[in-house]
């Protein structure tokens, strides 16, 4: 028999820190758990855990410890009421992205069936708990990376074998002028996480060496994808339809600047993450 559970979690946080990982304990009690196929709050309650347990929980420590996402390791991602499958080639969803979701929701809110647009959709985070949370949405995720979209077609069968209604998944770049023509004037809110970060930004090893290089980079500003992005929307939405984007800590700026700028948009307003940062821009189309 190995170590007593809390002896075992004791260390393997002290190694994650020793790593440099963010959130040790937090990561060492999740990988546990999804060794043991338990909640975290089970763990509380466990008398011992065997040699086999033991070893394939050593193991997923060396991979976090050699900073691959927690999330690839568990398989699982969550966000808001969903748990999205994730793993190589797809971008982890982020807890900030929830807020333009919550916006997105609030916005649709007595609209009885509208059709939204997620552009970049990648786990299909977005689009998926839109379609969650509003049932008579109806939605379609674009991606253009063939890895990922993978994920973002796995995620909505999932959700629609889960009773959601089933969320179109689209092959296609946002940037593209021939994107959806079916859909011009036709749509009542375009929300994207586009790739933003500015070329050679510092990110942390676990996103540069684990998310997909075509979800983070935005060229010389972040913001060469979100240029076309806005023409894309401006062309798919009739006067009064809605735009999200999320953005950059330092995007707070430019971002609306920009959607301003480019005269197709009024009622442009930045929001704030749960930290406080400015994390995306809404607008109106007029
Ligand atoms: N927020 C992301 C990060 O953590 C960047 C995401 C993006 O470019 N959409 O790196």
């Amino acid at each position: 028999m190995s170590p007593s559970p809390r002896t075992l979690l004791t260390d393997a946080a002290r190694r994650l820190a020793d790593a440099g990982v963010a959130s040790p304990r937090v990561d060492a009690e999740l990988l546990l758990a999804h060794v043991l196929g338990r909640s975290r709050a089970a763990l509380l309650t466990l008398d011992g855990v065997d040699d086999d347990a033991a070893a394939r929980f050593g193991a997923l420590l060396d991979q976090r410890a050699a900073r691959v996402p927690l999330q690839h390791l568990t398989g699982r991602a969550p966000f808001r009421h969903l748990e999205l499958a994730v793993g190589p080639g797809v971008f982890v969803p982020r807890p900030e992205t929830e807020q333009l979701v919550e916006w997105a929701l609030a916005r649709l809110a007595g609209v009885a069936e509208p059709v939204v647009i997620d552009l970049g959709s990648g786990s299909g985070a977005i689009a998926l708990s839109i379609a969650h949370e509003h049932p008579g949405a109806r939605v379609t995720a674009v991606e253009r990376d063939p890895q990922a979209i993978e994920w973002t077609r796995h995620n909505a069968a999932l959700r629609a074998a889960a009773g959601d209604a089933p969320v179109t998944v689209l092959a296609g770049d946002m940037t593209d002028p021939g994107l959806l023509r079916d859909l011009d004037g036709a749509v009542d809110l375009v929300v994207s996480n586009p790739p933003y970060v500015p070329d050679g930004a510092r990110v942390p090893r676990e996103v540069a060496d684990h998310d997909p290089p075509l979800a983070l980079w935005g060229g010389p500003d972040g913001l060469d994808v979100v240029r076309g992005l806005l023409r894309t929307a401006a062309r798919l939405l009739p006067a009064g339809g809605g735009l999200g984007i999320e953005h950059a800590d330092a995007q707070g700026d430019s971002l609306p600047a920009l959607v301003r700028g480019s005269g197709d948009f009024g009622d442009v307003a930045d929001h704030p993450d749960l930290a406080g940062r400015p994390r995306f821009t809404t607008a109106v189309r007029r």
